[in-house]
């Protein structure tokens, strides 16, 4: 089945055998009768199962390449439920540019449990070889990153990752199964925050996980029973009929972002776009090889580079909405070092290129003229 099929039919066949209704029901419901004790249709109780999230958990699997899905109650949750497979004294390696929650729960939650983290640059696989030793366990990537858009090598890095026999994770919400399937290129776990591109819609908070491996899987589904951080079936509900039309929507997102991107590019306001779907991009080789597009995520600094005519310009914008988040349908835009890196010092900051005039976009689904219309007006 084509990746286009996928997301409308992945995994989801048998759906309703009591009335063959076409979309999944949503089953409102915590417990399952017994005709006699453990003879049931395969649902006990909801924290463990339940038919709507099931369904979600097999399209996951379906689009993700990947052989058993898990959905949890957020991303971080799906983050937490991967972090516990671990063990105290165990290392973590992970990428330095790195979605602020994540990096808020590895260095004040995990390590207060005893797991190492070491933030390193993965740009060139290859650094990453001198801070592995014994003890570490797991290599942590996001690619494109967070507000930077850097792209790391997935198959330089499964590579390393494979050597050393460590576990391969990867945080795949900026891009999506529609751009890129880590699976595919030797990562062992591929992990979503569905609350941005496959919800898609701005109205749900929901994780994911994905894995190949039996035994590992296992290992996760004890952690999400005995956990328990589960998403409820209406937002399962949510996130599959989302899941539907994924590619169409990553389709014109990327089609709006390559225009925002070169209008960008021209103004003479402006000093560097980061789009990795731009020749000027420092891994645009690897952004190619890898991804089939190149996402709906725009960053760019201003010559000026003022943090008063950031903020003027984020206020003045009409169609972009000032938020938090990204990969909803409709353009949002944010400023990283006052919202998302705020609490990061300005120095340790800057050295990562959260400059005072950096600029985020989560460019939408609108009319890519308006887009550049507003952008236009709010940069004058
Ligand atoms: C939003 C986000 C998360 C966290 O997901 P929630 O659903 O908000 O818990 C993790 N990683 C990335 C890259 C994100 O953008």
């Amino acid at each position: 089945m084509k990746f286009n099929t996928k997301t409308i039919h992945g995994g989801q066949h048998n759906i309703d055998p009591a009335y063959g209704s076409v979309m999944t029901p949503i089953y409102q419901t915590t417990t399952y009768s017994q005709t006699s004790p453990g003879s049931h249709k395969g649902f006990e109780y909801s924290r463990g199962g339940n038919p709507t999230r099931s369904a979600l958990e097999k399209s996951l699997a379906s689009i993700e390449n990947g052989k058993h899905g898990l959905a949890f109650g957020s991303g971080l949750a799906a983050i937490d439920a991967i972090l516990k497979t671990l063990k105290p004294g165990d290392e973590v390696i992970s990428t330095s540019d790195l979605y602020g929650g994540t990096y808020r729960l590895f260095n004040r939650i995990f390590k207060e449990f005893g797991i190492q983290f070491h933030f390193v640059g993965m740009q060139d696989a290859e650094t990453l070889v001198s801070h592995i030793n014994d003890k570490t366990k797991m290599i942590w990537v996001e690619t494109p990153t967070n507000p930077m858009m850097s792209i790391i090598d997935l198959e330089a890095v499964a590579k390393v990752s494979r050597k050393h026999k460590l576990l391969l994770a990867v945080d795949n919400t900026f891009a999506t199964a529609y751009l890129q399937q880590p699976l595919d290129y030797g990562a062992d776990i591929v992990m979503h925050s569905a609350t941005k591109y496959l919800g898609g819609h701005s109205d749900v908070v929901l994780g994911s996980i994905v894995v190949n491996d039996d035994s590992l899987a296992e290992k996760l589904y004890f952690i999400q029973n005995a956990s328990g951080a589960i998403p409820g079936p209406m937002d399962c509900f949510l996130v599959l009929r989302g899941i539907k039309t994924l590619h169409v929507r990553m389709q014109r997102h990327c089609e709006n972002a390559k225009a925002v991107a070169e209008y960008l590019k021209s103004h003479p306001k402006v000093q560097n776009v980061y789009w990795p779907g731009l020749k000027t991009h420092p891994n645009h080789d690897i952004a190619k090889k890898q991804m089939k597009d190149f996402g709906g995520m725009v960053s760019f600094t201003t010559r000026d580079n003022s943090y008063e005519k950031a903020i003027t310009f984020l206020e003045k914008l009409k169609v972009f909405t000032l938020a938090e988040s990204l990969g909803g349908v409709e353009s949002l835009a944010g400023h990283p070092a006052s919202m998302t890196h705020g609490s990061i010092p300005k120095t340790e900051r800057e050295n990562t290129g959260i400059v005072d005039s950096l600029i985020r976009l989560s460019v939408g689904i609108e009319d890519k003229a308006d887009l550049i219309e507003d952008l236009e007006q709010a940069l004058g």
